[in-house]
């Protein structure tokens, strides 16, 4: 049963929450602005990977087949001097950044991209783009390069909808500048070669692509000419994806991406991060304070399309928010393996039992439709996460009772299906002793110094209801699953 179509995005296009109509029924094609591989990526550049992972995700779960796919900008002005200050070779240089983005993502469990295109492997795919556009009059050559004439298009800013007699003030500090440019806002597509900068041939001259034309480029040759949803960080906005709709716009004469999806800046204790403010975290900073479930459950916290504020407080929030989750599993999974735990010592009536079954299924069902309704509103982590956090309420209260052993599994496999949507995997280790059991523990052994037996023997039933044993040895304590 087919049960995708109703999820609605906030496309910056036309500023309004929309129904998701794909192209082709049932797929959904994604491309994602990945990073200029020169340096480690921060903090900030972890938004749009969790963000995007998340909507996969999500998209999945509601049925959809999904291709994914995020680029590597691995040539530009940037690489260029930061393979010179090195001494080495630019496909050295770059490789090792790519290995390093490969390792940060992974550890924030991020799924790799179905197809990774790589700038300089796409030149052929560029510099046909580039032709298009130069046939159809929307070029003119510089001294220094092949320019975009964007007064050549007249739905130039659609997607900013900046006021263009304004941007000569600020926003055009971020275009390529040419004191010959036409229009404040046109942007180069070839960069004709300057001294020893690698190159490539092409019929306007040797020289490497501009930065927005490999995007279009990129999507054109590994997806399509229309492709459903295009993202990226919000500072892409203004000029990359303009200049990425108009150049496949003019070049192909058709509608470029269908939504196009922006999450929002992350900020450091309430200030803008920037290197010049000594604010500035790698992301390998924050994995190794953090670690990445942490990083992902507090971005999660925080709709997408909001700013997101890096703070010691809110990061041990979501620690201790993850942990709870994590005990909610570990505990209900204890009565799933060993249903002779339930409880002991508690009588239950059977109509109890099959009260308490039936609350916890009705609880499950009510989390899933809330989660669902809160993702299909733009992705509502926020809202979804505090239905998950309800579940877990209920599951706590069970878990004081007895739960039928089909029950328990049955809102264990919902709840997991609800937390791997969002990337989350709260799964107890096959070894791992919760933090939970190893306080209570450490608890009984003060009781134990102190030769209070009864509290000991509660702590060891209480061990026992979350699924294990414990052995007193010589050497201290010794923690077992139960059975
Ligand atoms: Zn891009």
């Amino acid at each position: 049963m087919e049960r995708y179509g109703s999820m609605r995005i906030y496309n910056t296009l036309t500023r309004e929450k929309e129904e998701l109509v794909t192209i082709i029924p049932g797929e959904v094609r994604i491309y994602v602005c990945g990073p200029t591989v020169y340096n480690l990526i921060h903090i900030g550049n972890a938004r749009p990977l969790i963000t995007f992972d998340i909507l996969r995700r999500f998209l999945e779960y509601s049925g959809y087949k999904v291709t994914f796919v995020q680029n590597f900008t691995d040539i530009d002005d940037k690489v260029i001097v930061g393979a010179r200050e090195e001494g080495v070779p630019i496909k050295e240089f770059t490789e090792r950044y790519i290995a390093a983005y490969f390792a940060d993502a992974e550890a924030l469990g991020i799924r790799t991209a179905d197809i990774h295109p790589r700038a300089t492997e796409s030149i052929d795919a560029i510099l046909n783009l580039i032709g298009l556009l130069d046939e159809k009059g929307y070029t003119y050559t510089l001294a220094d390069g092949v320019y975009f004439d964007t007064s050549k298009y007249d739905k130039y800013y659609q997607l900013s909808k900046l006021n263009p007699e304004e941007l000569s003030a600020g926003e055009s500090q971020r275009v390529d500048e040419s004191i010959d440019k036409r229009n404040p806002a046109d942007f180069v597509l070839w960069k004709f070669r300057r001294g020893d900068e690698p190159f490539w041939p092409s019929k306007w001259g040797e020289g490497r692509p501009g930065w927005h034309i490999e995007c279009s480029a990129m999507i054109h040759k590994v997806l399509d000419d229309q492709i459903d949803i295009h993202g990226g960080g919000r500072d892409l906005i203004f000029p990359h994806h303009e200049n990425e709709i108009a150049q496949s716009e003019c070049a192909l004469g058709k509608p470029f991406a269908s939504y196009w999806m922006h999450n929002g800046f992350v900020q450091i204790d309430n200030v803008k991060m920037s290197k010049s403010l000594g604010n500035f975290v790698t992301l390998r900073k924050a994995l190794q304070e953090w670690g990445g479930e942490v990083l992902r459950f507090f971005m999660l916290n925080t709709h997408y399309r909001s700013p997101i504020n890096y703070t010691a407080a809110a990061l041990e929030a979501a620690s201790a928010g993850l942990e709870r989750l994590k005990r909610a599993a570990a505990a209900l999974s204890a009565r799933v393996d060993k249903p002779e735990n339930a409880a002991a010592g508690t009588e239950v009536s059977g109509t109890e039992v099959s009260d308490a079954a039936a609350n916890l299924s009705a609880a499950l069902h009510t989390a899933v439709a809330q989660f669902d309704k809160a993702m299909n509103d733009d992705m509502n982590t926020a809202v979804a996460l505090a239905a998950i956090f309800d579940l877990v309420r209920e599951i706590n209260e069970a878990l004081t009772g007895e739960i039928d052993q089909s029950v328990a599994a049955m809102v264990l496999e919902g709840l997991y299906k609800l937390t791997d949507c969002l990337g989350l995997d709260i799964r107890p280790a096959a070894e791992e002793i919760p933090a939970e059991v190893r306080r209570l523990v450490e608890e009984r052994a003060v009781a134990r110094k102190a030769r209070d037996f009864a509290r000991a023997d509660a702590i060891r039933e209480q061990v026992a209801a979350l699924g294990f044993d414990i052995e007193d040895t010589p050497a201290g304590a010794q923690i077992h699953p139960r059975g």
